[in-house]
């Protein structure tokens, strides 16, 4: 019998990495068990995504070093994307670069303006391994990019430059206090 459910409510909320461990820094390894270990990370990074408020959330951002992410995330017209995605690559960027406000749950409480395509597209599987397709605008775009870079082993904060970058770098040293506007 299939039951609606909604994503995360049978996940568990997992404490998140934060910069400078290892995990977020190395590229994650290809998923190639496709059983129900992944559905319960996948269930497991909404559960967390959603607790934390953010818009989007890589496995290792959880300690999981696998390429695996998920996101509800709005694009620049408001329209919703939820959805998760195994083994992704970013087959396409193109469109303007815009410089944006970015932020990230793995550095809390900080956002720097960071430079985006307006328009990306990822391929990859679904938790089952269905051959699967995203396409993104706006902030949707950044929020797949972010993602992508995260299984990398590449944090936003490697791509902001100059003094947006010392001054990120200065706040990351302090203690977080403030709340981010929409964290991936
Ligand atoms: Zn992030």
């Amino acid at each position: 019998m299939r039951n609606a459910s909604i994503p995360g409510a049978h996940g568990r909320v997992r404490p998140l990495t934060l910069l400078g461990d290892p995990v977020l820094h190395a590229p994650c390894d290809q998923v190639t068990d496709f059983g129900p270990e992944l559905a319960t990370l996948v269930e497991d990074l909404f559960a967390t995504m959603y607790a934390a408020q953010g818009v989007g959330l890589a496995a290792n951002q959880v300690g999981e070093a696998l390429r695996v992410f998920v996101y509800d995330c709005p694009d620049d017209e408001d329209v919703r994307h939820l959805g998760h995605v195994v083994n992704p690559r970013l087959v396409e960027t193109d469109g303007v670069v815009i410089r944006g406000p970015e932020g990230c749950l793995s550095l809390p409480g900080l956002e720097a303006g960071t430079e985006r395509y307006d328009h990306a597209v990822v391929e990859g599987f679904t938790m089952t391994g269905e051959p699967l397709t995203i396409h993104g605008t706006g902030f949707f775009a950044r929020c797949l990019q972010h993602e992508c870079d995260h299984l990398e082993g590449t944090v936003y904060a490697d791509r902001v430059t100059g003094w947006r970058h010392r001054r990120l770098m200065r706040q990351a040293g302090r203690a977080s206090w403030r709340r981010p506007g929409m964290p991936t």
